[in-house]
């Protein structure tokens, strides 16, 4: 079973509402939107067959069905929809090309509706009506072939039924009425299966926009977010995101420190070794640093050759530490780049956010205490009082 016409793109890997999602009723996977959004189908795809049911049960009361057939149909939809739902519950469904099992959703209605077919000893023209249904939920999953081997089935079992009804009234003129009730649904279910590839190739037209302007929309997120140079979180971003943290420290959350860095002599650097070999210092800097880093730190460009670390759920004794081994770490580095034996080295000023304070107050005083590590040589760590 393969969805010859389009992978699994956008509409079947739409997260479901969260409404829906968290709909304990019905019993959807919350954990995985794509299983919850499948599951929402099948919920719609049951509901349907349900209401179809009740339709073989208004046959029978009107007599044109008689009773065995309802019951056979009714257990049919009921044991199929059971069947399915485990398949989506245990999420066996995933096995499957398509996981959403539109093709063997329709077979089976297929199967059901045929038997009703044949069982109906009026009504049929109306039976036939309800088959676009199942047949529309193909609509915009199935490939043109899918629809048009679907349609094949259909009208075989259904010429099947014709012909057998025929034999039994072996009129000529019946026949021609038999041909004509068969022609009709297959001109039909053809133009559908056909229009189906067209909204198929609109539908994945669609999710390849979709996706180029997903694209456009993360190259602006990081033209805005991220230093070119060094693809560090720039000075904006780092302030965004430092007002959002202080928030939440204010809110009781845990503390939090910023770290204050420049680079020493790096002027040196650049006279002696030219704009471009300090470039690339400031890039290995970035890299080496990003190492030792975890994934809650946010490390940023905050201009020039200076950088700001902004560490959540650290203390100040934590923080020295972190300081410390970077510094430790960048002393002992050899940057590509630099001639042998020319070392970089980085002087770093750390103060803890308190409560309440402005976050300008707090790297007032990082850079405060990085003048500090200046001033007592360079290459050193000092703390904010
Ligand atoms: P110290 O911090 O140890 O006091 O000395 P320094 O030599 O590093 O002093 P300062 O902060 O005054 O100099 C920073 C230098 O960094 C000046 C500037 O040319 C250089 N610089 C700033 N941005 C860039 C950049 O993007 N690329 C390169 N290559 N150099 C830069
Ligand atoms: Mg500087
Ligand atoms: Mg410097």
């Amino acid at each position: 079973m393969t969805n010859a016409t389009f992978p699994e793109t956008a509409p079947e890997e739409a997260p479901a509402s969260p409404a829906a999602l968290s709909s304990g009723f019905f019993l959807l996977p919350q954990e995985d939107p794509a299983q919850a959004h499948r599951m929402q189908r099948f919920l719609l795809a049951s509901c349907t067959s349900f209401v179809v049911l009740f339709l073989f049960y208004l046959y029978h009361l009107l007599g044109v069905m008689d009773r065995d057939a309802l019951v056979h149909l009714t257990l049919a939809t009921v044991l199929g929809n059971i069947g399915f739902y485990v398949l989506f519950r245990s999420g066996l469904n995933t096995r499957f090309s398509d996981p959403s099992l539109t093709l063997w959703m329709i077979l089976f209605s297929t199967l059901v509706l045929l038997y009703a077919i044949n069982a109906a000893r009026g009504g049929r023209t109306s039976l036939l009506l309800v088959y676009l249904v199942p047949f529309l939920f193909g609509l915009f999953r199935l490939s043109m072939v899918q629809m048009l081997s679907i349609a094949a089935f259909f009208l075989a079992g259904y010429g099947w039924i014709l012909s057998r009804d025929w034999m039994l009234m072996e009129s000529r003129s019946a026949l021609q009425m038999q041909i004509l009730q068969w022609i009709v649904p297959a001109f039909v279910l053809c133009w559908f299966a056909v229009f189906a590839s067209y909204v198929g190739s609109l539908r994945k037209r669609l999710a390849e926009s979709h996706d180029r302007l997903e694209e456009v929309l993360a190259r602006l997120q990081s033209l805005v977010s991220r230093d070119d140079l060094t693809g560090l979180h720039n000075r904006r971003h780092i302030t965004d995101i430092l007002d959002q943290e202080r928030s939440r420290a204010d809110r009781g959350g845990l503390p939090f420190c910023v770290f204050m860095m420049d680079l020493d002599h790096f002027k040196a650097v650049n006279g002696s070794f030219g704009h471009a070999s300090g470039d690339e210092v400031l890039r290995n800097f970035a890299e080496n640093a990003g190492q030792i880093l975890r994934p809650t730190d946010f490390f940023a460009r905050y201009g020039g050759e200076e950088f700001l670390l902004f560490s959540t759920q650290t203390g100040l004794e934590g923080a020295q530490r972190l300081a410390e081994r970077l510094r430790a770490m960048i002393a002992s580095t050899a940057f590509p780049g630099l001639p042998g034996g020319q070392q970089i080295t980085v002087s770093i000023g750390i103060a803890e956010y308190r409560r309440g304070e402005a976050i300008q107050s707090a790297l007032l005083r990082a850079d405060a205490a990085l003048y500090a590590a200046k001033q007592n040589g360079r290459n050193k760590v000092e703390t904010a009082t």
